[in-house]
């Protein structure tokens, strides 16, 4: 299959073959219709698979489209998609790729990254207004919720990338902090490169019906 049959738009066509990207990875080819179609994912996946654009590009189609058909008044700090990372490289390099991939799409669709390490205020005047997409380590955006930065009450959906490395680095309970913030109707993907208990467990109770790839 190439990008297009996979059911994506023509400006995040146009973008993937600037990039040269001539055709989808294995991920991309069996998840991206069905992220598309709003299923859950559960993808065992490694760094290299491509990984990033089988989330990125269907979430940036999905915010596209209902954006231009909502009424813009839905003023605030809220987010709608939230990609939770486990390290602040992750997060710089995951946010640099959605905006890439979004090239087309004018600044029609916001993306803001938070991690820790850095003042909090920068982030701050970024997420005013809110964001339609954000790239966030648990800790900081904890943090930024807790100023009222950032509300998590109308996240659509929820991304889970490296969700192994996010619970090695100790980031439970902070994860199920967050995860309690947000709302029960919403798409959720969850990519890790190894599945232990703790995992499967995270899986079992965030997941609904989940279309489960192993690559
Ligand atoms: P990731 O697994 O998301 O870390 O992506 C690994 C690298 O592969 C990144 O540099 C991407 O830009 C690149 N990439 C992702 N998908 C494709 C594709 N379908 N064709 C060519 N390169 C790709």
């Amino acid at each position: 299959a190439n990008f297009a049959e996979l059911g994506l738009i023509s400006p995040l066509l146009a973008r993937l073959t600037e990039l040269e990207y001539q055709q989808p990875t294995p991920i991309q080819a069996q998840a991206i219709p069905s992220v598309l179609a709003g299923r859950d994912l559960i993808a065992g996946a490694n760094t290299g698979s491509g990984k990033t654009a089988t989330f990125a590009l269907p979430l940036l189609q999905q915010l596209y489209q209902t954006k231009a058909t909502e009424n813009k008044n839905a003023k605030g700090n809220y987010v709608s998609g939230l990609v939770l990372v486990p390290t602040r490289e992750l997060a710089k390099q995951v946010a640099d790729s959605i905006k890439s991939y979004a090239t087309h799409f004018n600044g029609a669709i916001k993306t803001v990254a938070v991690f820790g390490g850095v003042s909090a205020n920068t982030q701050m005047l970024a997420l005013r207004g809110g964001t339609d997409i954000l790239v966030a380590t648990p800790g900081r955006l904890l943090d930024l919720i807790s100023s009222n930065a950032i509300k998590l009450d109308r996240v659509k959906t929820l991304v889970l990338d490296e969700a192994d490395r996010m619970l090695s680095l100790g980031f439970t309970e902070e994860l199920s902090s967050l995860l309690a913030l947000l709302p029960k109707n919403k798409q959720t993907l969850l990519f890790s490169a190894t599945f232990p208990e703790q995992v499967k467990t995270l899986t079992q109770e965030l997941l609904n019906d989940p279309v489960e790839l192993q690559l």
